[in-house]
């Protein structure tokens, strides 16, 4: 069973957590360290399903820049953050762009749109 330490980072205070498999739980794991409820669930989540907000760019056209800042609208898995960037990658796009406008749609099937973080 998983079990690992935990930085939460859902607020500043950054509770250093401990995460340890338990049957006896009804979550399946016991959180120690938190100092809200807030943290069970994200650190449970840190060492069964990590993920993150992916930020990167993509290649512009007909403008001054040449790279467009785009970010997932939702976390991806940490597992597909290297697959994601291979169909990043891949992608031009020509301005006019709009800040949120959808660049890649539910990538990879993650759910996640990429989605301009600027607007050029
Ligand atoms: S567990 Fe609660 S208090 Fe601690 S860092 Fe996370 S949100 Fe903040």
């Amino acid at each position: 069973m998983e079990k690992g330490i935990v930085t939460c980072t859902i607020c500043p205070i950054g509770c250093s957590m401990e995460v340890i498999g338990a049957r006896s739980s009804d979550l399946g794991y016991l959180v120690k360290g938190n100092r809200c409820n807030r943290g069970i669930e994200y650190a449970i989540a840190e060492v069964t399903n990590p993920t993150r907000i992916l930020t990167s760019t993509v290649r512009l056209n007909n403008a001054n820049l040449r790279r467009l800042p785009v970010r997932t609208d939702k976390p991806v898995p940490k597992n597909l953050m290297l697959d994601c960037m291979k169909v990043i990658n891949l992608v031009e796009v020509d301005t006019p762009i709009a800040l949120g406008t959808i660049i890649i749609e539910d990538i990879l099937s993650t759910g996640a749109n990429v989605i301009s973080s600027r607007t050029v």
